[in-house]
């Protein structure tokens, strides 16, 4: 007697999950334990959809997960290069960046790739807008960072730009935030739930950086029928075998390099090259350059350790 349910939060493998029965708490069954044990994407996280079954007296498993239809996968910080699965079936995730002091690029960059490579829809929110002395400014500043994905400015305070990051919560649709802490994840949270539902951090210092308050990853529905999934702060997401993720949010260098007059162009001096003809054109500033070959350095070398591994 299987039931289906969607696990909302995850602690030490109790799994908090939401069914037709209301919100339950279960725990794993053997054959999940074995198949974590393997790989530890096998575990269930946050937006996963799982089958459960109730026992006579009362307990409840969880039998198994679903086959994911996007995936958030980041590297752990371990030795081996293993994966972990941040969130589960999302429609579409968030970068989210405060604007004030200002956005940091490569974070941006990396998160993106990671979020293409998930199969989500990425897009980039930057917040606090209502500190920054010209909002269209710093969006207009990422248009060599995030192009081609939709980068909103929002105030949780004073609710700018909450409209149109709705329709990406609407009925049936599941919007991750990932970002670090202090850029205002659970604020935006409770601005789209029109609740408190998540602790927020006080300013500490006068910089702008946060103590850690948001502990879990969890599942938080939204009045309409969506659901919001934050993220702690996370300050190491490493890329893990993202290749694809790669070429997508890095698609205006790929374009240039498909462009090289030699299909193993290294971009350093050899003749007709496409890519750097835009740098010394301006067309490509040099710090797009730069942070394209580090997280591709970074992801062969964690594909080839993974191979080595297996
Ligand atoms: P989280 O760690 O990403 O969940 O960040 P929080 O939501 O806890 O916010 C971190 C700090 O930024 C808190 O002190 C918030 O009050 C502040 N903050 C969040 N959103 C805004 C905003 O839109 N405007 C301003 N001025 N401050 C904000
Ligand atoms: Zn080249």
């Amino acid at each position: 007697d299987h039931r289906p349910g969607r696990v909302v939060r995850v602690d030490r493998g109790v799994c908090t999950v939401l069914s037709a029965d209301g919100t339950v708490r279960a725990s794993l069954a053997g054959a999940i334990l074995s198949a974590a044990a393997k790989d530890p994407v096998n575990l269930p996280c946050a937006g996963d959809w799982v089958a459960l079954r109730v026992w006579p007296d009362d307990r409840i498993t969880i039998e198994a997960v679903l086959p994911r239809r996007t995936a958030i996968v980041r590297r752990t910080s371990g030795k081996d290069s293993v994966g972990q699965v941040l969130a589960a079936n999302l429609d579409a995730a968030a970068v989210v960046e405060p604007m004030h002091p200002s956005p940091d690029a490569g974070r941006i960059e990396r998160l993106l790739a990671l979020t293409w490579e998930s199969g989500a829809q990425p897009l980039v929110v930057l917040t606090k807008c209502d500190l920054a002395a010209d909002p269209a400014a710093v969006v207009a500043g990422l248009a060599h960072v995030a192009p081609g994905v939709e980068v909103l400015a929002v105030s949780a305070q004073r609710g700018d730009g909450l409209a149109a990051l709705r329709p990406f919560v609407a009925a049936g649709r599941t919007l991750a935030l990932l970002g670090p802490s202090g850029a205002g994840k659970s604020s935006l949270v409770n601005a789209l739930a029109g609740t408190v539902v998540m602790g927020t951090q006080a300013i500490r210092r006068a910089d702008g950086k946060g103590r850690h308050t948001t502990t879990y990853r969890a599942l938080i529905p939204i009045p309409g029928g969506g659901a919001v999934l934050d993220t702690p702060g996370m300050r190491a997401v490493g890329l893990l075998d993202a290749e694809e993720g790669l070429g997508r949010a890095f698609a205006d260098v790929a374009d240039l390099a498909a462009a090289c007059r030699f299909a193993d162009c290294r971009h350093d001096d050899e003749p007709g090259c496409a890519v750097r003809a835009a740098l010394e054109s301006g067309d490509l500033p040099p710090r797009r350059l730069e942070s394209w070959r580090k997280l591709q350095r970074e992801n062969a070398f964690e594909k080839r350790r993974r191979e080595a591994r297996l």
